[in-house]
């Protein structure tokens, strides 16, 4: 009989009944309560102090040495009267998880324990023990140590457990030679980046001197849940976090009954819970609602500035695993759980805005606007069409590999979608139609308003890997279980290097004498021509935009991660982080390194696992099967199902075998000759291994079968 019990999971729910604030609470209590604002250092800052540390904050200005030392003990104090006992720099090495070392806030003295001081020192910079953080060769032939800097442009905050708090101080990461080993530091550096290229542009359209722009993020979270009794039973989802075995199920997600659903009593439990604890971290989660998938769901925050806006990301999936477990549910952020089944991704909404909150891409009521917003767009389409390799690059990954291209997921290929009424604006740009348009309605450049977009308009299409949705682009590429910032990086600088050369262009025609309406339209005319081949508002789904894109279009498909990664470290690419000082040639070529190693292990784990499973629990489910029915006699069902079974586990058997020797082989030395022998040995052979097994699955009498199936995990509630 199989060791796991439908019953017990359905019922294993464990409530933590809490008290659950008012709204009005939420507001005014509960919200940031664990993060250390401007606000709450106003009060424990000398006014100087403040002041100075409020420049850093907010116009990026060097920290004053000089202040680090109030502001440490202004942490410390905060941080203890909030319960906390540890405190950690907290950081995002290339793995793209979090990383944190505690040290107690009480420390040994000599005779007993008394609270530590907490220096400025001690605040500006750590020294964790890296050496077993990925590096990419770039501590190789230096010191293996690394050290953690303070980021003040992201609060500190406090995360609570069940036995206490940890105070959190998120840093940056690099080698002793200065060189970035974490996630953090090029996104900051590419926001500097956006800033340097863009405020030159909005000069030209009148913005006052001093301007700052930042990218906003806004990134819509999807995850399955499963019971916890389910998936301690599956090595597969716990070693790797995806089922590598298992039949789909009668029913899967083609009655559209799930989506929008009423969200279970369990499942809003868990989420309400979850959600108060985002709050408390100063997290503003907005929208939660089921996903497409049956056990599928969603939480997405309002939009903060990108560096937050991605701390934030990771901590968002941090607290919906822990609050998971209190439910006796996990949470699953692979990109594909289930085979056959939706996969999830972390929608990422992007835009630019100024220190005072203008959205750049938002088209705007008046001509002047109009003209703003039609330059900041083409760029964007510019960038994105130049950098098509980049985009897909930074959502590289094993997992990922399963979802692009899949049900209900964006292709591999990038294109944009503008919706009609923005696309046939710009076609009657290009054309120097202008005029009434059947779409567009009223349209003129510089004399007249642009029609209104409507917002979310690009929601009807959700076959686009890249759209806009009224003021704002969804990147939609990217995978649920990766952290944001490299995709964020990667889009901060393409756009960068777009409107750093179109606002040259822009100045050199200023400069020949032509009126700013004239000139953006003509740059915004030539640029649309140049790069309307990546528009595409039809279905990405579709067979026939695979053929058009590559073969019409030029469009990149890299289809596998592997042909992507392999392009990080193309001239172009080095030449473009170099030239925006966001990665150097080195820091790039350890990234690319660190991708394949991570796509070889990650793959090497699976067929490793897949190994284990099949010979110790579904061969040994078949043999004792073909044991019962060995014992029941020779009548007809019995000698058939006989045969039937013998035939599938003599395919299991053999297919295991090549598995087997793939598995020991690992196809070279390098990591880059590694991953290639897991795309093209290891995942067809754990493909073999699996279609043997899932036929297995729908043969052997249920009590025999060791693992919970589709048809359990999804459904049983
Ligand atoms: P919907 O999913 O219904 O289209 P919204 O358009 O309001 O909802 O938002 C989707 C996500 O996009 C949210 O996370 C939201 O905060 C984010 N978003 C909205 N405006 C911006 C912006 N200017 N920059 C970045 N993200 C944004
Ligand atoms: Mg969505």
């Amino acid at each position: 009989n199989h060791d796991f019990d439908v019953l017990t999971a359905a019922r294993s729910w464990r409530v933590e009944r809490g008290e659950v604030p008012t709204p009005a609470e939420v507001v005014s209590e509960l919200f940031a309560r664990d993060v250390l604002t401007l606000e709450q250092l106003k009060a424990r800052l000398s006014k100087p102090a403040y002041k100075s540390l409020r420049a850093t904050v907010e116009r990026g200005e060097r920290l004053d040495p000089g202040i680090a030392d109030t502001v440490a003990l202004a942490m410390k104090t905060w941080a203890m009267e909030r319960g906390a006992t540890h405190y950690t720099h907290w950081f995002q090495p290339l793995t793209g998880s979090t990383a944190e070392k505690h040290d107690a806030f009480v420390s040994p003295n000599g005779d007993g324990l008394a609270i530590a001081a907490f220096s400025g020192k001690e605040l500006i910079q750590a020294e964790p023990d890296a050496s077993s953080f990925p590096s990419g060769g770039l501590r190789a032939t230096f010191e293996a140590r690394g050290y953690t800097a303070w980021d003040p442009s992201s609060p500190a905050f406090i995360i609570r457990h069940s036995n206490g708090a940890t105070l959190c101080i998120p840093t940056a990461f690099a080698s002793w030679t200065g060189e970035a080993l974490d996630l953090k530091t090029p996104l900051l550096r590419s926001a500097e980046a956006l800033n340097k290229a863009v405020a030159p542009a909005l000069h030209l359209f009148g913005a006052s001197e001093g301007t700052r722009v930042g990218s906003t993020v806004g990134a819509e979270q999807e995850y399955f849940l499963v019971a916890e009794e389910y998936y301690f039973r599956r090595p597969d989802l716990v070693m790797t976090g995806r089922t590598l075995f298992g039949a789909r199920p009668p029913r899967g997600q083609e009655l559209e009954d799930h989506y929008f659903g009423a969200i279970p009593d369990r499942v809003l439990s868990f989420m309400t819970d979850a959600e108060l604890q985002l709050y408390a971290l100063g997290i503003p989660v907005k929208t939660r609602h089921n996903e497409v998938a049956p056990g599928q769901f969603e939480i997405a925050p309002i939009f903060e500035q990108s560096n937050v806006a991605a701390d934030h990301q990771q901590l968002l999936m941090q607290v919906l695993s822990n609050t998971a477990r209190k439910y006796g549910l996990v949470c699953l952020m692979h990109e594909k759980p289930f085979a056959g089944v939706n996969g999830s991704g972390k929608h990422c909404n992007w835009s630019m805005g100024t220190d005072a909150g203008e959205n750049l891409l938002e088209p705007g009521d008046t001509p002047h606007e109009n003209l703003q917003f039609l330059f900041f767009c083409t760029a964007v389409l510019k960038a994105v069409d130049e950098h098509q390799d980049l985009l897909r690059i930074s959502v590289a990954g094993a997992s990922n590999d399963h979802r692009l291209g899949a049900n209900e997921a964006p292709p591999a290929i990038l294109s944009i979608f503008l919706g009609s009424e923005l696309t046939d604006i710009l076609d009657r740009i290009e054309s120097g139609e202008g005029g009434r348009g059947p779409e567009a309605g009223l349209l003129g450049l510089g004399s007249s308003v642009l029609p209104r977009i409507p917002r979310h308009a690009g929601d009807r299409n959700r076959t686009s890997p890249f759209a806009f949705t009224g003021n704002k682009f969804e990147f939609r590429a990217v995978g649920s279980s990766q952290s944001i910032s490299f995709p964020v990086t990667v889009l901060n600088t393409i756009v960068a290097d777009a409107v750093q050369t179109l606002t040259a262009e822009l100045q050199a025609r200023l400069t020949r004498g032509l009126e700013l309406d004239e000139a953006v339209g003509e740059l915004v005319r030539e640029t649309y021509a140049a790069h309307k081949r990546i528009v595409f508002n039809g279905d990405g789904y579709s067979e026939e935009w695979h053929r058009e894109a590559e073969e019409e279009r030029g469009l990149l498909n890299l289809r596998t991660s592997v042909d992507a990664i392999e392009h990080l470290g193309d001239e172009k690419n080095v030449r473009l982080f170099g030239g925006f000082g966001v990665l150097t040639e080195r820091e790039l070529a350890a990234r690319q390194e660190i991708l394949f190693d991570i796509y070889f292990k990650t793959v090497n784990i699976e067929g490793e696992t897949t190994e284990s499973v099949a010979q110790t629990m579904i061969l040994p489910a078949a043999v004792a099967y073909l044991g019962d029915l060995a014992r029941a006699g020779g009548s007809r069902a019995v000698r058939e199902t006989t045969a039937e079974v013998e035939a599938a586990a003599d395919e299991l058997y053999d297919a295991l075998g090549t598995l087997r020797e793939q598995n020991r082989a690992l196809g070279g030395d390098t990591v880059h000759e590694k991953a290639y022998h897991m795309r093209d040995q290891i995942l067809p052979a754990m493909a073999g291994v699996r279609q043997a097994a899932d036929r297995l699955e729908k043969l052997v009498a249920d009590a025999h079968w060791p693992l919970p199936t589709y048809r359990q995990m999804l459904f049983v509630k």
